[in-house]
């Protein structure tokens, strides 16, 4: 049994959009005081909507809606038809409630088993969830769509690491699912009892959190596993499943038959050129309690515009490289923190530590000044040849001139899991 379409061409996928977006539009202007204000706000009706162009004439919507419209905000249906919420927890302000319809659920679990086809996997595995349960969506995601693939579900939560070493011998788990920071855990911890060779465990799906290219490698070293997949997802979009990357690990097939993804300049709202990175934006297409119009996910990455070799007729899009509130301008190009990170883990013998220094030099011109720390084994003598090879790099990966000082190992301030990155002194 498959769960992706294999016959799915472009001009169908045109077809299923515009039906999709056409449903959602009245049924969100039917339904939903809300919708129905921000399309009137707008001067615009449902009818108005007669091609797929016209989504760029569409209100967005972004998380304060959510937030204002606390306890059941989008909500399109009514009670009686909500089976479930789950909500996302709010860093800042109230929490994002969503609520499922049956339906909802059911379609969500239908996708999410097309990401364990993505991963290849057969009924005859065994997948050990460590992703939490409860109120967010992760667990119940996992599970569900899990059961609905068809495969065995181990479904520990995120747990002891007692128990996840226990249960991955024992059950002789072959898929684990879990964020990356809990997979190294899982990693090294495995390393550190010599269970390895009691360990089954061919294929990682991980979510949630983004993660460097250092840390996929340490995981894949440390646990011997075959894969490591990105899953990609938020509460907003029913959950984690809205895609995954192939065995290629060259983008993430997104279905397209469910959600429209767009991608914006943060700062202008239009649509950027193809292939370039924005912030992504999703319309949902059959979304019943909670659908999404036109949602600013902050979420910043690009679209692939690209056939896959794996042959999946979905399109892709790239790793999630930031958030754009993480954005800053420099001589008129959009960089995300993120990006540096990317260029830095792949230059042997720096730290992952850095600092972005922004300011303005006598006439006018900004800088930026990036501050390193030196790898732990690294000692000064190479400073001046790794701060050329940093700027070198920036240079051809970002398009933007540098000046990169490089700091002592444990020079630069470590803080609980969000360290501050950017310094703007310009006025
Ligand atoms: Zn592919």
């Amino acid at each position: 049994m498959s769960f992706i379409p294999k016959d799915l061409t472009q001009e169908k996928l045109n077809t299923i959009q515009l039906q999709g977006l056409q449903w959602t539009t009245a049924h969100a202007y039917n339904n939903s005081p809300f919708y129905r204000k921000k399309f009137q706000d707008a001067g615009l009706k449902p009818e108005n909507i007669r091609s797929l162009s016209d989504l760029e004439h569409l209100p967005f919507t972004d998380k304060e809606d959510l937030q204002s419209g606390y306890p059941f905000p989008l909500r399109s249906v009514p009670f009686e038809q909500i089976v479930r919420i789950h909500a996302s927890s709010g860093t800042t302000g109230k929490r994002k409630v969503l609520c499922y319809t049956q339906k909802d659920i059911d379609t969500w679990a239908n996708l999410f088993a097309r990401c364990y086809e993505i991963a290849g996997l057969s009924r005859e595995d065994r997948v050990q969830i460590a992703v939490g349960y409860g109120l967010w969506t992760a667990g119940a995601g996992f599970q569900n769509g899990c059961e609905r693939f068809g495969a065995m579900s181990v479904p520990l939560g995120p747990a002891n690491a007692d128990m996840h070493c226990d249960m991955m011998a024992d059950m002789e788990t072959t898929v684990f699912c879990a964020t990356a920071s809990m997979a190294l855990l899982m990693a090294e911890e495995i390393q550190k009892r010599g269970l390895l060779s009691k360990i089954k465990v061919k294929k990682i799906i991980m979510g949630a959190e983004r993660h460097s290219e250092a840390m996929r490698k340490r995981i894949r070293e440390l646990m011997n596993v075959e894969h490591i997949f990105d899953i990609y997802g938020l509460t907003e979009l029913y959950g984690p499943g809205t895609g995954l990357d192939c065995e290629f690990h060259n983008g993430i097939h997104f279905w397209a038959d469910h959600f429209i993804f767009e991608i914006i300049d943060p700062i202008t709202l239009k649509p950027v050129p193809p292939g370039t990175s924005g912030e992504l934006v999703v319309t949902t297409l059959c979304k019943e309690a909670s659908p999404l119009i036109r949602y600013r996910t902050h979420d910043v990455t690009r679209i692939i515009d690209a056939p896959c070799a794996c042959g999946v007729p979905f399109p892709r899009h790239d790793r999630i490289v930031g958030r754009t509130d993480d954005m800053f301008i420099y001589r008129a190009v959009n960089i995300y923190p993120s990006q540096i990170d990317h260029v830095l883990s792949r230059i042997e013998g720096v730290g992952s530590e850095f600092q972005i220094h922004l300011k303005q030099r006598e006439d006018g011109r900004d800088m930026m000044i990036i501050r390193v720390e030196r790898g732990i084994k690294a000692g000064p003598a190479d400073d001046a040849y790794l701060a050329e090879k940093v700027a070198t790099e920036i240079r051809r990966k970002i398009l933007v001139r540098s000046q990169v000082e490089i700091v002592s190992y444990g020079d630069l301030p470590r803080t609980e899991r969000k360290s501050r990155r950017v310094f703007d002194d310009r006025k």
